[in-house]
């Protein structure tokens, strides 16, 4: 609860702002929480006080004026009192300092994640009118909190497992599926077939967490490809960010033309029927390995279905998938992880352990082909 006093404060503080300090604060109430609002007003008044208490000694007048100003609105519409000029002018030089404040306690308060927000709103206030004298103020006479950025974290490196394979020598191009933005514009399935699609999508998404397909593969493949470099293996990746722009046909020409000895391509599926769960395993069904291919896509999705504790739901020769076909001239798999229409698998890929777990059984496929 907040005391009266307490809110009358708060009420004057505002009122004695311009309206863009007004929307700033407006903003981040918008975002909290009614413990987090209150907790921001206490430090703002608390804030104001000690700041203004520096300045004036003579601070309970604020709010003497304030009532008295009450009383007598309708006069004062028309003829503004010294009173209230004087509330003005010290309610101002605290203004900024109180503002600075709300951006340092709404950091401690919401946390890093909320930043980009805040800065975005610092931005577009004119810099000319953050006074640095009223943050020097709020310093010394602020305790707390103290904002603490985090940074971005590193993606986990797995220790690698006793019996790693050695993987020298061997290359091996990882395609993490999809990306953020969805291209719709065309390019064929395969340079020997007239029917076209999407150069790239954005994918599915988890039913339970909305986790979006093309971050989840992004998210395994970096860790995967850690995992293989520590065994030894050259490992390229078609993309390490998800703000990209780079079609199924391109990512097949990276492996191709990095001459891989295997291209794994990592995906999950989706289907209409939420029952749908398991690994798949696609394989390009054209090209130069079909004798071979069906074997050892048999062989890996049983490692990886092993690895998550799923089922094989599927192993497929097929030319649906632009990525495969325009790399069918080296050993090309598309890994599906499990289906993120369906909620159990979904909380198994979602779960860390699993992505050791996968990256550890890829390095075990990969092994065959050192
Ligand atoms: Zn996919």
């Amino acid at each position: 609860m907040i005391s009266e006093q307490t809110k009358r404060t708060f009420e004057q503080i505002v009122k004695a702002m311009t309206p863009e300090q007004r929307a700033v604060i407006q903003k981040h109430f918008e975002n909290a929480t009614e413990e987090q609002k209150i907790q921001m007003i206490e430090k703002i008044v608390s804030t104001y006080e000690a700041n203004h208490r520096e300045h004036e000694p003579d601070n309970t007048r604020v709010t003497a004026e304030a009532n008295h100003s009450k009383d007598h609105q309708s006069t004062e519409e028309h003829k503004p009192s010294h009173g209230k000029r004087r509330l003005k002018k010290s309610v101002k030089n605290a203004l900024w300092a109180i503002a600075a404040v709300i951006m340092l306690v709404i950091i401690g308060i919401l946390g890093f994640s909320f930043k980009d927000k805040l800065f975005g709103t610092l931005e577009s206030i004119p810099s000319e009118t953050i006074a640095t004298t009223s943050v020097e103020t709020i310093q010394e006479t602020t305790p707390s909190p103290t904002p603490t950025v985090t940074p971005t974290p590193e993606p986990t490196r797995i220790p690698l497992a006793s019996d790693h394979p050695d993987l020298t020598g061997l290359t091996v191009v990882i395609d993490p599926g999809h990306q953020q933005t969805t291209d719709n514009e065309q390019e064929l399935y395969a340079s020997w077939l007239s029917a076209t699609k999407p150069r790239c999508t954005s994918g599915t998404v988890g039913i339970v967490t909305g986790t979006p397909e093309y971050e989840l593969t992004l998210d395994y493949s970096i860790i995967i490809a850690d995992y293989l470099e520590q065994c030894g293996a050259t490992v390229i990746l078609t993309r390490d960010s998800n703000d990209v722009n780079i079609s199924n046909q391109e990512r097949a020409e990276i492996a191709v033309s990095n001459d891989a000895d295997l291209f794994i391509r990592i995906h999950a599926d989706a289907a209409g029927d939420s029952a749908s769960s398991g690994v798949r395993v696609y394989i390009p069904d054209s090209g130069d390995f079909t004798d071979t291919s069906p074997e050892y896509a048999e062989q890996l999705s049983e490692l990886i279905a092993e690895a998550e504790g799923l089922e094989v739901n599927d192993v497929r020769s097929t030319s649906l998938y632009t990525g495969l076909n325009y790399a069918n001239t080296i050993r090309s798999f598309q890994i599906s992880l499990g289906f993120l229409s369906n909620s159990d698998d979904e909380a198994v890929l979602m779960n860390e352990d699993n992505i050791r777990n996968v990256a550890e059984a890829i390095s075990v496929f990969c092994e065959e082909f050192v």
